[in-house]
């Protein structure tokens, strides 16, 4: 038999399958999605179960629940066990609600029993089963309990009753939707009742009769079918909550404790704060400073050895470097990120699995909504101040699709540690004793971007980002170290594997650039390389925003994909002086760069920090964008930005510097500009529009 585990996020849905499995389980992804995918075999059974990705509905409003939905529709699931957490029943059954109506048996398995006898709660589960119409199991996942009699349950064929949600309108007008589906189709009731919510996704089941119905029937409600629906599920929820729990004794749980100090209106945005600075300090500072020394020794280390070895046999010249130039040095600087990565997805994870996480949610909720985000992007955002890579991967724990890529887009704007030795060097020589002002101003710059390019994509490319959160808060618990461990060393690990193998082709690639001229010739000198060929065709791109053709500079700043700090290196490199003395020569008279001028090398850093990240970045873009054209998209996206940005920058700065400016010119070509933004957004949602009606349909491979 096939078995789907359906339940919220953190309900124990995993917990339960290791049980059940026991721990022997196939991961791989869903096509098309990010989404992990963990099937196994019920131990000495047959059956084959699949640990769903958490939800809360079965609209279609985020990835794991396209996912979800897809996968009971696909695959024939011969039973559902619907993991339901009993501390937080009303949250949980609205999802129940929803899987009643498709046909499939459903069995509810209520979790965490042990918790809820501990705040002194009582769930009478025949009282359940006789409102649900469908059987109701009393387990705790953790402790084992319940188990055999779920498993036993799982072979009983039994006739479901599917109980009346909705009232009597509603309900006669889903009977009639469900008698105009054609025979073959399965989950009528489901269809139907997407069919009054307008549901587009199944938009071609519609038909012109049934639509006149939904019309008929929805003028006798105020507020539209779809609320109207989501209404009557939730009057339903409290009926069945109200009779079938009772409370022994009304004593203030911990849980209750806890959130008047972590949820307290004063002092909770504080404690977050404090929170996060912590583990920013933890990780990127402390454990940063510490490791990144500790580490490049390490690699120094190896490389010495490889170099004696390879002279040792006898290697050629140019395969040295290659391994030692190209190779080592490309992917040791990503290794470098390992121990960091390690404290910072400990720490989430524990915030996570104590269920801190979901309160912030809440609480950040308002604020960010209003820019089309919601608490969960703050996360991300924070993290990115010392490396976009982990910080987009934290766009994880954000459940609405839409919103969790414009966070993704938006991370790597935030100055990255990478991206302070640019600004270090340029401020420093430049603006002298304003050098820490100017580098503030860059900050505030990047939270000004951030800002504008959210309600940007807000109202032109993500309309859906409305996430659909519901108050009920589930109960602090001492997260479980095992499971703390593993999610520590499943994201590590996925780490080392992704951005490992985009540094590592993209190492060769550069130093392959560097080394060789277009004739192929090895050992060339830079002025020569291929990447100073190429630099030179594309140094007219910065123009604009260096008021001279550089390939030194165009160059560098391409080499900034690799690694941000590889912008000065490869600047240093190039203008030909020793690292330790770079600041007072790089910009002297009769060096190359003796161009810059306060204005340009404004608009020089702008564009570095806020034009595409590095590789490793772009991987992890790619990785939680599901997929090269929309990383291909966002890239474009950012780097046009700041393209813009920094000709903006050095256009009007140069003037003022010069004494030149003209309020008025400037003033039409920003007109001008704005306009052809605009049109080209525009665009863009009409694109996104026409693909969203056949979002559902199998056929469609967009
Ligand atoms: P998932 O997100 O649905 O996969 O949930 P997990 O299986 O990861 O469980 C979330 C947390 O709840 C973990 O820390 C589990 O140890 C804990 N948990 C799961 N089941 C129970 C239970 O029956 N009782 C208690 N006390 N904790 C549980
Ligand atoms: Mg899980």
């Amino acid at each position: 038999m096939k078995i789907a585990l359906v339940g919220n996020q953190n309900s124990g849905k995993t917990t339960l399958f290791n049980v059940l499995t026991g721990m022997n389980a196939k991961i791989g992804n869903w096509p098309g999605v990010t989404i992990e995918k963990k099937t196994g075999i019920i131990k000495n059974t047959k059956h084959e179960i699949t640990d769903l990705p958490g939800i809360y509905s079965l609209s279609p409003y985020s990835a794991e629940e396209e996912v979800s939905r897809k996968f009971i529709f696909d695959e024939n699931i011969d039973v559902i066990i619907n993991i339901v957490d009993s501390t937080s029943l009303e949250r949980s059954l609205y999802l129940t609600t929803q899987l009643l109506e498709l046909d499939c048996k459903v069995i509810v398995a209520l979790n965490m029993a042990d918790i809820l006898e501990k705040k002194g709660g009582i769930i009478k589960e025949k009282t359940l089963e006789k409102i649900l119409g469908i059987r109701v199991i009393k387990i705790s996942a953790l402790k084992e309990t319940g188990i055999e009699e779920l498993i036993k349950e799982i072979e009983i064929s039994t006739i479901e009753n599917t109980p009346y949600i909705y009232d009597v309108k509603i309900e006669q007008i889903i009977k009639e939707i469900e008698s105009n589906l054609s025979n073959n189709i399965k989950h009528k009731r489901f269809i139907a009742v997407k069919l009054l919510e307008n549901d587009e996704r199944f938009e071609e089941l519609n038909s012109y009769k049934i639509k006149n119905k939904v019309q008929e029937v929805s003028q006798y409600y105020d507020i539209d079918l779809e609320e109207t629906i989501a209404t009557q599920r939730y009057n339903f929820i409290e009926q069945a909550k109200r009779q079938a729990v009772t409370k022994i004794h009304n004593k203030e749980s911990i849980s209750d404790k806890l959130d008047k100090i972590f949820l307290n209106k004063f002092i909770a945005i504080p404690i977050f704060a404090l929170i996060m600075f912590l583990i920013y300090y933890l990780s990127v500072g402390l454990v940063g400073s510490y490791t990144v020394q500790g580490i490049s020794s390490i690699v120094e280390k190896v490389r010495e050895t490889v170099v004696i070895i390879l002279q040792n046999t006898g290697t050629s010249e140019w395969l040295e470097s290659l391994v030692v130039d190209g190779i080592i040095t490309g992917v040791g600087a990503v290794l470098g990120f390992v121990p960091q990565l390690v404290i910072l997805f400990t720490c989430i994870s524990i915030l996570e699995a104590t269920g801190y996480m979901s309160r912030i949610a809440i609480l950040l909720d308002k604020i960010f909504r209003k820019i089309g985000l919601s608490g969960k992007s703050l996360i991300p955002f924070i993290i990115g101040s010392g490396c976009s890579v982990p910080g987009i991967m934290g766009t994880r724990i954000i459940e609405n699709q839409d919103e969790r890529e414009m966070t993704t887009i938006l991370t790597p704007f935030i100055p990255c540690s990478a991206k302070l030795p640019i600004i270090a060097l340029f401020s420093g020589y430049f603006f002298e004793e304003k050098a820490g002002l100017i580098s503030a101003s860059l900050y505030f710059l990047a939270i000004v971007i951030i800002i504008i390019s959210a309600i940007l994509m807000k109202k032109f490319i993500f309309k859906n980002t409305s996430s659909t959160y519901i108050s009920e808060l589930p109960e602090y618990k001492l997260p479980n170290i095992k499971y703390v461990a593993k999610d520590v060393f499943d994201k590590v690990l996925s780490f080392i594997k992704r951005a490992g193998s985009v540094i590592f082709i993209c190492s060769i690639i550069i130093w392959f650039l560097v080394s060789f001229s277009f004739k192929l010739e090895y050992g060339v000198d830079v002025e020569n390389s291929i990447l100073a060929t190429i630099g030179k065709t594309i140094s007219w791109i910065f123009y604009p925003i260096l008021g001279t053709k550089s390939w030194g500079a165009a160059v560098s700043a391409i080499q900034g994909l690799v690694a941000k700090e590889q912008v000065i290196s490869s600047m240093s490199v190039i203008a030909g002086i020793a690292e330790d003395n770079v600041e007072s020569q790089m910009f002297a008279e009769g060096n190359v760069f003796s161009f810059f001028t306060t204005s340009s090398a404004y608009a020089f850093m702008v564009f570095n920090l806020f034009s595409a990240p590095c590789f490793g970045a772009i991987g992890a873009m790619k990785r939680e964008l599901g997929g090269t054209k929309k990383m291909l998209k966002a890239v474009l996206f950012q780097t046009i930005f700041a393209w813009i940005l920094a000709t903006i920058t050095y256009q009007i700065g140069s003037r003022i510097e010069n004494g030149t400016f003209n309020f008025v010119n400037s003033l039409i070509i920003a007109i001008i500009v704005g306009i052809i933004i605009l049109i080209f957004i525009n665009n863009q949602k009409e694109n996104e529009k026409q693909c969203k009606n056949c979002a559902y349909s199998n056929s469609c491979n967009k």
